[in-house]
């Protein structure tokens, strides 16, 4: 039997300039510098991952296009979270270019910049109408106050593929479960969002955090999800702002479940990565 692939889902590479990220500012001045696969592939594999899915940092078809170049150079790099806008009349055009590409897994809009409501306008839910038939899954990027109008897309469009984002960004640091839990949980109730554990880190203390003040946060995302559609992500380099990648990455591995059952949520079983991005069942209905 094909030994299963371990994939971190959330990764990112980018040539750094101001303009190019302008969310970088100067309490992440470590991200001020180029961000590169060979720097990260050492890390990656000595912390146990086989494989990795590159994510959009910034809203132009340039860096996606430069993403799918850096997936065609670097085996490892499993799949690109790539950018598209959405809203944009000609986005079945972009899309179908972007989808020729074997290693487009998804897409993402950086949506927790947007007003709260961005996810319902109509304009961006016809460009999401459009994902399903290029099997592209969409990536949700929201604080936890958007959790509810994210709920509202997925339902609008069951079958097709969400992943969520670090877990919908909980407060981490004050510590507070409510209302993220309960969000959380009602958004898991759609089977067709997977949810991503990663960048909790990012979201505690990050000079004096420890492993037990993600537990709880953790303990959450697994009830509601199930560990079948938990994807492990270290979201480096940000995750680097909260410590090094090993630590990222042995957060994520504290749950038996997944240190027993690697990439059991993942396209498994080969390197075979057809656009799945993730196995999320499609819903019936
Ligand atoms: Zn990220």
């Amino acid at each position: 039997m094909p030994q299963p692939v371990r994939i971190d889902s959330h990764v990112h590479f980018w040539r750094y300039s101001p303009e190019a990220y302008p969310w970088i500012d100067d309490t992440m001045s470590l991200l001020k510098r180029d961000y590169l696969p060979p720097e990260l592939e050492p890390l990656m594999r000595a912390a146990g991952f086989d494989a990795c899915i590159a994510v959009q940092a910034t809203h132009t078809i340039e860096e996606t296009e430069w993403l799918l170049s850096l997936a065609g150079e670097y085996p490892f790099i499993a799949g690109v979270v790539g950018w598209v806008d959405l809203r944009s009349p000609t986005v079945e055009r972009e899309l179908e270019r972007l989808a020729a590409h074997p290693k487009a897994v998804g897409i993402r809009h950086i949506a927790q910049s947007e007003p709260d409501d961005f996810l319902l306008h109509p304009d961006f839910q016809r460009g999401i109408a459009q994902l399903e038939r290029f099997d592209l899954a969409y990536d949700l990027l929201v604080y936890t106050r958007q959790l509810p109008a994210a709920t509202k897309l997925v339902r609008r469009f069951p079958r097709q593929r969400f992943v969520l984002d670090h877990a919908g960004k909980p407060e981490v640091r004050a510590r507070k479960l409510e209302p993220w839990a309960t969000h959380l949980r009602e958004l898991a109730r759609s089977d067709n969002v997977a949810c991503k554990l990663s960048g909790l880190a990012t979201e505690a203390d990050w000079r004096s955090w420890t492993p037990e003040d993600l537990e709880p946060f953790a303990n959450v995302t697994f009830e509601a999800f199930g560990s079948d559609r938990v994807l492990l992500g270290s979201d480096w380099p940000v995750c680097t702002l909260a410590g090094e990648y090993r630590l990222a990455a042995s957060i994520a591995f504290r749950r038996s479940e997944i240190g027993t059952r690697p990439g059991a949520m993942h396209e498994s079983g080969s390197y075979r990565f057809d656009r799945s991005y993730v196995r999320i069942p499609r819903s019936s209905t």
